[in-house]
């Protein structure tokens, strides 16, 4: 299906205008309090439809998480935006991510910084994610199977960290790979209840945490 209603039209062939559901996303993430400009611009261009299943593509762009196989989720689009806006990411950066999923943070980061590092421990879904990448034409995230919950040592240091799966407590395995003033956003908490999520601040001090609101994560299984 031809995605651009002037399709016909030569005049800014690259600009496709976004589709009324990806306005009407936008315009609820910003009334829910995502204003950051870059953030937006990030969600904007990803197109959440080609990380769900089909029979989900009805309700790819509503503001609510999907399940994408073998009992995980894709997040909810604006946790994805608070997450992202949290991490106050610059453009030379390099952002670590646990739990690729669907891949579809992965792309939304991806805009918004040099490279993205993603572990996914489901090596099935990384596929089906990098499968998506390559579709998309994305080429700065380097994914790879595995148990994240170590980090990636090889690629530490990193600019930003983010945890898309509930940590037990603050992963200190994770927070040892940020550079000092670097940060790292991770849901802490048990399995369906009671977590929250945690702002990880490294400085030549040490760590600094800050509890900012409760979220919904499956579970971070290590090893
Ligand atoms: N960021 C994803 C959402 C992922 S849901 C998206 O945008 O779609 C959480 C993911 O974390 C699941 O795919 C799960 O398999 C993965 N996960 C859980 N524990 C993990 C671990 N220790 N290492 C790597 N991935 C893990």
């Amino acid at each position: 299906m031809a995605r651009n209603p002037n399709g016909g039209n030569k005049r800014g062939a690259n600009k496709v205008p976004p589709e009324p559901r990806v306005i009407r996303l936008i315009m609820e993430l910003r009334r829910l309090g995502v204003h950051d400009q870059r953030v937006l611009g990030a969600i904007e261009k990803v197109p959440r439809e080609n990380y769900v299943a089909p029979q989900f593509q009805d309700r790819a762009y509503d503001n609510i998480p999907l399940p994408i196989g073998m009992g995980q989720t894709i997040s909810q689009p604006l946790i994805v935006a608070l997450m992202t806006q949290e991490l106050e990411i610059g453009d030379r950066m390099r952002v670590l991510e646990i739990g690729t999923g669907s891949g579809y943070q992965a792309a939304v980061l991806s805009h918004l910084c040099r490279r993205v590092y993603s572990i996914e421990r489901h090596a099935q879904l990384l596929q089906e994610a990098e499968r998506c990448f390559k579709e998309m034409d994305i080429h700065n995230i380097t994914s790879m199977a595995g148990d994240g919950s170590k980090g990636w040592p090889q690629q530490a240091p990193f600019d930003r960290i983010i945890v898309t799966a509930a940590s037990t407590k603050v992963p200190d395995a994770l927070a040892e790979q940020l550079v000092e003033g670097g940060i790292m956003v991770v849901p802490v908490g048990r399995k369906g209840f009671d977590q929250e999520l945690v702002r990880v601040t490294r400085s030549a001090d040490g760590i600094e945490t800050k509890t900012l609101y409760p979220v919904r994560f499956v579970p971070l299984i290590a090893g």
